[in-house]
């Protein structure tokens, strides 16, 4: 296996690339993390899944990764226009809180939300407002280039200027005349030399309460700021990966494109990466919508549209059984399914403990664990395909019930490579807890519980040899009641646990 092997779409050529890194045996990787007024909800665990996945993988490619993602807790303006109130500060006054005090709150909801989907936490997670400093750098530069002018003590990108020099619209594919033409004309705007410029610097009106001094005003940095200027402070002036929802694209990534391009001369980032929207009815699932369903109401099943719970692994194993760049649509059903899924995978990998290696595998056990760790790979590689690493996965799942079902033998040479290359793709790559690993439980104490059961089944053995049918059908008939299901086989006897 060779890393050089794995590719990529980049949403500036439109095409899968070869990944190669800037610098050798390193990755610098920037992805958009959450504005912090409220809960995280499911469009949310979709990026945070996708990048966690990409962070994985290159690790165990063995590259030495910095993933940076901020956090977003001032400066994201309502309608994601320049005019408004400020999202962070107009709950803070509803709810008479400061307004870091509502950042810490969702922020640290966000955290336990991505610990509990298995997200690894980031390298590094800056916030907005501890780099004040870096944006007004950041604006200084790009009105020191003539790409910026000031308007009544704020600060707006000349994006004409850029125009007639580079090309605005380049990531979305749009063109500078389609976008003048979906811009609205919105109140206020009028301190815009053009409607499509955006703001750098805000002056703060009087009942602002997020405001800080600047050469130009008391104010705040536009959005699009903090992620040029943390990118480039944390990453360097070009690094890798930058990466977000496809949302994102337009006009957020577009403008740190410009801001970047207008302040150094050129662009920061390697490999644009977006991964789809999360539907409901078919419709992107957001805060603006209200159509939201937040990550905390599906593990607890708390939402009229929720017919019950679900677990952290089955939303993580619900989104990565799509590809990233395509949408992905809520319904019970599809989550059920996925529940039944992740349970039958996870259920074959703990099983693989109990097969006993014969001499020799049968020839489709032999070809299947064979070729799999080489097939997932390649799915990992072309543009990170997670749902045909599961489907591999699958494969394997049903080539090691076979044997349980003394369908097949396996040899034990087979049955090392089965047990890593899905220990390896399922948990380490795909971040798919084992069973047994969540609500509290921990894999130590249920391996503790199942030497039980195996115990249990080996008095049941001996009962049985000794033609004692009231003891054996009695631990029978009490393991099925608790929800074991005891599988009889020439070797001797298998369970498995159906809860
Ligand atoms: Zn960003």
């Amino acid at each position: 296996m060779s890393k050089q092997n794995l590719l990529i779409y980049n949403t500036l050529s439109r095409t899968k690339q070869l990944f190669t890194p800037i610098v050798e045996g390193r990755v610098g990787m920037y992805v958009c993390g959450p504005t912090v007024y409220g809960d995280a909800h499911l469009g949310h665990a979709r990026p945070a899944i996708t990048f966690d996945l990409l962070f994985r993988y290159l690790q165990h490619l063995g590259y030495k990764v910095r993933y940076v993602r901020n956090i977003t807790d001032v400066g994201h303006l309502e309608h994601d226009a320049d005019e408004g109130e400020d999202k962070i500060a107009k709950k803070a006054r509803l709810e008479e809180l400061e307004p870091m005090e509502v950042a810490q709150y969702y922020a640290n909801r966000f955290h336990d939300a991505m610990k509990a989907l298995n997200c690894l936490p980031p390298s590094i997670e800056p916030h907005a407002t501890g780099h004040i400093i870096e944006q007004i750098q950041l604006v200084k530069e790009i009105l020191e280039n003539g790409y910026a002018y000031e308007s009544q003590g704020s600060v707006y990108f000349d994006v004409d200027k850029y125009n007639e020099r580079y090309r605005y619209g380049k990531l979305s594919g749009r063109n500078l005349t389609d976008v003048i033409n979906n811009s609205r004309e919105l109140e206020g705007q009028s301190e815009k030399h053009n409607q499509v410029d955006f703001a750098l610097w805000k002056a703060a009106q009087p009942e602002h309460i997020m405001r800080w001094p600047s050469p130009w005003s008391n104010g705040f940095p536009g959005w699009h700021c903090e992620c040029t200027a943390m990118g480039r402070k944390y990453l360097g002036s070009h690094f890798d990966i930058h990466g977000g929802g496809m949302d994102l694209v337009f006009p957020h990534h577009e403008c740190e494109i410009a801001q970047a391009v207008a302040s150094q001369g050129d662009d920061m980032v390697k490999y644009w990466m977006h991964c789809n929207m999360v539907t409901i009815g078919g419709q992107k699932m957001g805060k603006s919508l209200g159509n939201f369903i937040t990550l905390n109401e599906f593990f607890t099943g708390s939402h009229e549209k929720l017919s019950q719970a679900y677990s952290p692994m089955t939303i993580r194993f619900f989104i990565l059984q799509a590809h990233y760049r395509s949408t992905v649509d809520f319904s019970n059903e599809a989550l059920q399914a996925a529940e039944k899924g992740l349970q039958r995978l996870m259920n074959a990998i703990a099983d693989l403990k109990r097969i006993t290696a014969s001499k020799e595998s049968d020839a489709e056990t032999h070809r299947v664990a064979s070729e799999l760790r080489q097939k997932c790979y390649d799915a990992m590689n072309d543009d990170l395909a997670s749902p045909t690493v599961i489907s591999h996965l699958f494969e394997a799942t049903n080539t090691v019930n076979r044997v349980l079902d003394h369908k097949g033998s396996i040899s034990a040479e087979d049955l090392e490579d089965f047990a890593s290359t899905m220990h390896l793709f399922a948990e380490e790559i795909l971040g798919l807890l084992p069973l047994g690993a969540t609500e509290g439980a921990s894999p130590a104490r249920e391996e503790a519980f199942g030497h039980v059961v195996d115990m249990l089944l080996e008095q049941r053995a001996i009962a049985k040899a000794n033609k004692d049918w009231t003891t054996s059908d009695r631990i029978r008939n009490e393991l099925t009641a608790l929800g074991f299901e005891i599988k009889d086989g020439k070797d001797g006897s298998t369970w498995t646990l159906n809860k």
